[in-house]
């Protein structure tokens, strides 16, 4: 059963669901898009392709509050991540599929607690693009539609969404004075995108490549800013940090990044991967080869975001595939 919703209804919809004292966090353009956490409806736009930041900045925060310990009893206590059950309203499906991804990590065994509970606690809306940037490649990797994990999944369909319904959490919000069933029985957006990449030639080739001599270049290029895994919604690399207080210490959790010397730096201050050729390999050999290898998909879902945020106008992605073409 498939409904719809008119999109000049959205900012009611949203308003009725802040009513029902749900926090409700959508995009909001301050110049560039970004998700916020929203008072009325009237603030938020549907005009975006898709957020500068992803939203996995809501399960995985950068500086996360991970256990206090208390140096008098000798105990430690976890800090609760999450109050309130709250909806993210539309996210894409690339990000959707990101945590889908990130859920095969950090909701294994060991499960991450801090992640597991917002992830419980968090009702998403994802709304599927008519638009696509110059750096979406999400088609590749079939995650321009997400099947699950998300509990609604709107449709732009002319001046109305078609809503497909995922979960019962999200069947709730369904409220009449908003939806309505919709006549079709099926519906399929359709997009087209201008970033064209032969992901299959490329996986073909990685192992081959990874003694090319063409990584030097780009090597070179790169400034190790971190920009490209802070913007990733695939990214989950981290490092700890104890903050030292007069009766406890508490334990905070930071994003961190592969392409960065200090990442891999263990006992005795050896830097695993010195060089920056090797850090930009373990970047794309991640993404594209080893995750693939444990987790079944790869650790990318083309949402182009580490192309449009890098300083120095690195795409990793067409790198690649050009090596990938001169060897075939
Ligand atoms: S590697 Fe780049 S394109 Fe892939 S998910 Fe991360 S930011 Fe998006
Ligand atoms: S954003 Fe660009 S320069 Fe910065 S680490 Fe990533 S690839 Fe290197």
């Amino acid at each position: 059963m498939l409904y719809e919703i008119y999109k000049k209804d959205i900012p009611n919809f949203l308003d009725y669901l802040i009513s029902k004292n749900l926090e409700v966090i959508a995009p909001v353009n301050e110049g560039v898009v970004r998700f916020e956490k929203i008072r009325s409806g009237k603030d938020v736009t549907l005009d975006y392709i898709n957020t500068a930041e992803s939203p996995k900045e809501y399960f995985l925060p950068d500086g996360d509050n991970l256990f206090i310990f208390d140096k008098k009893r000798l105990e430690y206590e976890s800090l609760k991540p999450i109050e309130k059950t709250r909806v993210i309203f539309g996210m894409r499906p690339c990000d959707a599929n990101a945590l889908n991804i990130l859920d095969r990590v950090l909701l294994e065994k060991p499960i991450d607690n801090n992640y597991a509970e917002r992830r419980k606690k968090t009702i998403i809306i994802a709304i599927e693009c008519k638009r696509t940037g110059d750096n979406c490649f999400c088609y590749v990797f079939g995650t321009d539609t997400v099947k699950e994990g998300v509990d609604l999944v709107f449709k732009p369909y002319g001046k109305k969404y078609i809503v497909e319904v995922l979960s019962k959490k999200g069947e709730k919000l369904l409220d009449k004075t908003f939806f309505k069933k919709s006549k079709l029985k099926s519906y399929k957006v359709k997009r087209r995108f201008k970033k064209k990449i032969d992901l299959k030639g490329i996986k073909s080739k990685l192992p081959e490549l990874y003694n090319s001599d063409k990584w030097k270049p780009i090597a070179e290029k790169c400034i190790a800013c971190a920009a490209c895994t802070g913007v990733c919604p695939t990214c989950y690399c981290f490092e700890h940090k104890d903050y030292e207080h007069s009766n406890s210490i508490i334990r905070k959790r930071y994003w961190s990044s592969c392409l960065l010397a200090s990442f891999s730096r263990v006992a005795g201050n050896h830097v695993i991967r010195k060089s920056m050729e090797s850090r930009v390999k373990q970047f794309v050999y991640h993404k594209l080869f080893y995750f693939e290898k444990r987790y079944g998909v790869d650790l990318c879902v083309g949402c182009g975001r580490c192309i449009s945020s890098c300083p120095v106008d690195i795409d990793f992605f067409e790198f690649i595939d050009k090596l990938a073409v001169k060897k075939r």
